[in-house]
């Protein structure tokens, strides 16, 4: 199965704007997954918008979302999503069990002007699961998803699909004092194609925010390494961090054609597309 993974939000924690964000993005966490059924949406950040802009209007629209957390730069923009504002148009979303529905619970007023449930003419779902696998069939999709290190509850997930696999861990905790790297968090990661993860820091910023719930560049590498990963996207990009910064990042860490398991590092960029035959 051939799978397009496009990047249509990095960015971590808030929207950026402006000419010194416009090579790597402004927009947080959206990535889709492309493969021989329906699309996969890894989160629903403000880069959902660019999504929906490439969407064909007159088409009926249908997706599985899987939800890292419900932090707001990864639901943001779920409320703007116009596709599902369409009869037959449906949005399926997978992500982790509080056994109420916070989407629900906030995209209604006086937080929002209307609910995407109630007031928009497409089918919007939640499914909340603890940690485990299941199927998304229309994409021919096994999921396996599990609570990682973070500031509030957040899954990881990982994505197989055919023979390729994709792990995604937007916002990931590095371990510090006496912790030891997660466990769940290697396993989800074990030796997939593609691994999306947690970049937020440098080390002399993760001195001072080091339970902010992120990672920084150097532990993601390690991190991709001790899983075997082949491909490393530096995910959740810091609103400090500007263009000139990710592109010193990216020349101080990125590399292709690496030795060992870890074939690839590079600087995730709003709108870079990877694919897989
Ligand atoms: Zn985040
Ligand atoms: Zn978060």
């Amino acid at each position: 199965m051939a799978i397009k993974v496009k990047f249509y939000g990095t960015r971590g924690s808030t929207p950026k704007a402006g000419d010194d964000f416009a090579t790597f993005g402004g927009d947080t966490s959206t990535v889709v997954l492309f493969g021989a059924g329906v699309p996969v949406i890894l989160d629903l950040g403000t880069g959902l918008s660019n999504f929906a802009q490439e969407l064909d209007p007159l088409s009926s629209f249908g997706a599985y979302v899987l939800l890292s957390h419900f932090h707001f730069d990864h639901i943001q923009g779920l409320g703007f999503f116009v596709p599902l504002d369409q009869p037959g148009a449906w949005l399926e979303v997978h992500g982790p069990n509080l056994e109420f529905d916070p989407l629900r619970a906030l995209f209604t007023p006086p937080y929002f002007p209307v609910s995407p449930y109630d007031d928009f003419a497409g089918e919007l779902r939640f499914v909340g699961h603890e940690p485990g696998s299941f199927w998304l069939e229309g994409s021919f999709a096994r999921i396996t998803c599990g609570v990682i290190a973070h500031s509030n509850l957040a899954f990881g997930f990982r994505i197989e699909m055919g023979s390729h696999s994709i792990a995604y861990l937007p916002d990931h905790q590095q371990p510090y004092g006496a912790q030891g790297v997660d466990k769940v968090a290697l396993a989800l990661a074990d030796d997939v194609d593609l691994l999306i993860h947690d970049a937020q820091y440098s080390q002399d910023e993760f001195e001072s925010k080091s339970t902010w719930g992120h990672s920084t560049f150097e532990f993601a590498i390690d991190f991709a390494r001790s899983a075997n990963v082949k491909r490393l996207a530096m995910f959740h990009h810091d609103p400090s961090h500007n263009d000139e910064y990710l592109r010193e990042v990216q020349e101080r860490y990125g590399f292709v054609n690496g030795s060992g398991s870890l074939k690839e590092v590079f600087v995730a960029k709003q709108g870079k597309v990877v694919e897989f035959d």
